[in-house]
């Protein structure tokens, strides 16, 4: 058997490999460059260009765009009109700021346990988590595969629930065809660099009612509209007359960010192409190594994948997670844990969530992590990975 780098064999790669990385091109620095030039570095053309851009691409009516996609979280939880007394359900397998939001508002977060296969939120956990206290679902496209929206919408339906949809991994995503943005009551996206697209930092949320827009525009713009048509005061002292409505917040994205995010959209497609094609040589590769378990799809999306995870089958391995994770990083294979549960952490500790709440996700957190997944790598990155994942998997094998 090969000696694992750890123990001082030969890396499978001579270079570090990181789960995810951004890919800016010429063109995208080009566009940026032309937005610092021009007359409006914030709140310019692009921005209002990129809104448009994005409801094409999510085939929602009405898009809002923030500085990041934890700003578009929050602002979906005001919109939603969400206080204090207020349960929100989400899931604990997911970035904080999915359960976050809810805390900003003075909500209370609530965890559903996941389903043990697609790691997604498990509308039947959803159903019995909700009282008469729950206003609101922030339910995740985990690793960007989309929830199961059709039950969850009828559970939401059925009792009054505003449905969130934390996109932050999905966007390119599409369930039983329609594009994630238009199927929550609200959509959030995020444009971190790791994320699929990127504008650096930089947020988006979706949505077809005007009233809720309205409120999305107004959290993110500090509760300041300039349209006279929409003041309360009917004879404004003059034209220099703009109307705090709500209290709001600055979220607003830049010029030069947005001019980023419409040069990132054009190739959407293209790098959801390569991430597809990625995951069916991982798929592919590790569909037959037992000490693995591996992810499953519901048919119904049609995912452009954030993450690619691997999941150790302990009965099949002789060494902890760290162990495997610890001699994937010696061979240069950098992956990460997405994610330790939310309520893991000393914030929601203290505030009495308890250990043991979602058994699923927590068994299941136990044994993942991300191997490196973007369109940038090569195939020899590709076949690197898998190289390095099958000698420490055959290293450790029982
Ligand atoms: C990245 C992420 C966010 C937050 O987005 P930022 O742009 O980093 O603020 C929210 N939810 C999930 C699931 C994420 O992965």
């Amino acid at each position: 058997m090969e000696t694992l780098a750890i123990f001082g064999g030969k890396p499978v790669r001579d270079k570090k490999i990181f789960y995810g990385r951004q890919w800016i091109d010429d063109d995208d620095v080009q566009a940026v460059a032309g937005t610092l030039k021009g007359d409006y570095i914030t709140c310019g053309p692009s921005v209002a260009a990129l809104a448009d851009r994005i409801c094409e691409v999510t085939g929602a009516k009405h898009a809002v765009t923030v500085c990041n996609g934890t700003a578009a979280l929050h602002c979906a939880c005001i919109a939603a009109g969400l206080g204090p007394g207020d349960e929100v359900i989400t899931t604990p397998l997911t970035f904080a700021a999915s359960a976050n939001c809810a805390v900003y508002v003075g909500a209370t977060p609530v965890f559903a346990d996941v389903n043990p296969e697609t790691y997604n939120i498990d509308p039947d956990s959803i159903e019995a988590h909700i009282t008469d206290r729950t206003r609101a679902v922030v339910a995740v496209d985990f690793t960007g595969q989309a929830v199961e929206h059709e039950r969850i919408r009828q559970i939401c339906d059925k009792h009054g629930l505003i449905l969130i949809i934390d996109a932050a991994h999905a966007i390119g995503t599409k369930y039983k065809g329609q594009p994630e943005g238009s199927l929550g009551d609200m959509t959030c996206f995020s444009f971190h660099p790791v994320k699929t697209i990127t504008s650096g930092e930089g947020g988006a949320i979706t949505t077809n009612d005007p009233e809720l827009y309205r409120k999305l525009f107004l959290a993110s713009q500090h509760g300041i509209t300039h349209d006279e048509s929409e003041f309360v005061e009917k004879n404004p002292e003059g034209p220099w007359y703009y109307e705090m409505q709500t209290l709001g917040f600055n979220y607003r994205m830049t010029d030069f960010q947005a001019a980023l995010l419409m040069s990132q959209l054009k190739k959407l497609s293209k790098f959801s192409d390569r991430r597809k094609e990625i995951v069916r040589r991982y798929n592919e590769a590790f569909g037959d190594v037992p000490e693995l378990i591996l992810q499953k799809e519901i048919p119904e999306s049609d995912t452009t994948r954030h993450l690619y995870i691997i999941r150790l089958n302990k009965d099949k391995l002789s060494c902890t997670r760290r162990e495997f994770f610890d001699a994937l990083s010696a061979e240069n294979v950098q992956c990460q844990v997405h994610y330790v549960p939310v309520y893991y952490f000393p914030f929601y500790q203290e505030r009495g969530y308890k250990k043991g709440l979602c058994p699923i996700a927590e068994e299941i957190y136990e044994g993942i992590m991300s191997i490196p997944l973007y369109p940038l790598m090569t195939d020899e990155d590709v076949e690197s990975v898998i190289e390095a994942v099958k000698k420490v998997a055959a290293y450790y094998r029982k």
